[in-house]
């Protein structure tokens, strides 16, 4: 069983998680094992965070459901919603600004158990 290693403020996610949260992992060919008789165990990996997915190929190239193997912290303990997304490209593209701190101040506490929360979202969505 894997540790669970997850970040649990988005400053700890993983090197270029928030880059692959944000627009997608790049998968690249790593290894396959098998044969055309009974299909291929193949791996691939993401070179910007790390994450690894494997998953069967049958001989007629049909996938099965893949299963993903994380780097430490690429996971978060928090919720990762739309606004925390649109923070993922800015800064992985490094067009989060001074401005657009100093605009958003502070990055405020989640409330934990019951509360009214952030202005603006809904209690199911956190
Ligand atoms: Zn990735």
């Amino acid at each position: 069983m894997r540790r669970d290693t997850r970040a649990k403020r988005i400053e700890e996610l993983a090197e270029g998680a928030a880059h692959c949260r944000a627009f997608g992992h790049h998968w690249q060919h790593v290894t396959h094992e098998g044969g055309r008789k009974k299909g291929w165990a193949v791996t691939m990996a993401c070179p910007t965070c790390g994450t690894q997915k494997l998953f069967q190929l049958s001989q007629r190239g049909e996938l099965t459901a893949p299963r993903y193997i994380y780097p430490d912290n690429y996971l978060a303990a928090f919720y990762i919603g739309p606004d925390e997304r649109a923070e993922f490209r800015l800064e992985a593209l490094g067009l989060a600004g001074p401005v657009l701190k100093v605009v958003n101040g502070d990055r405020p506490e989640l409330p934990m158990g019951k509360g009214k929360g952030l202005p603006g979202r809904r209690a199911d969505e956190r």
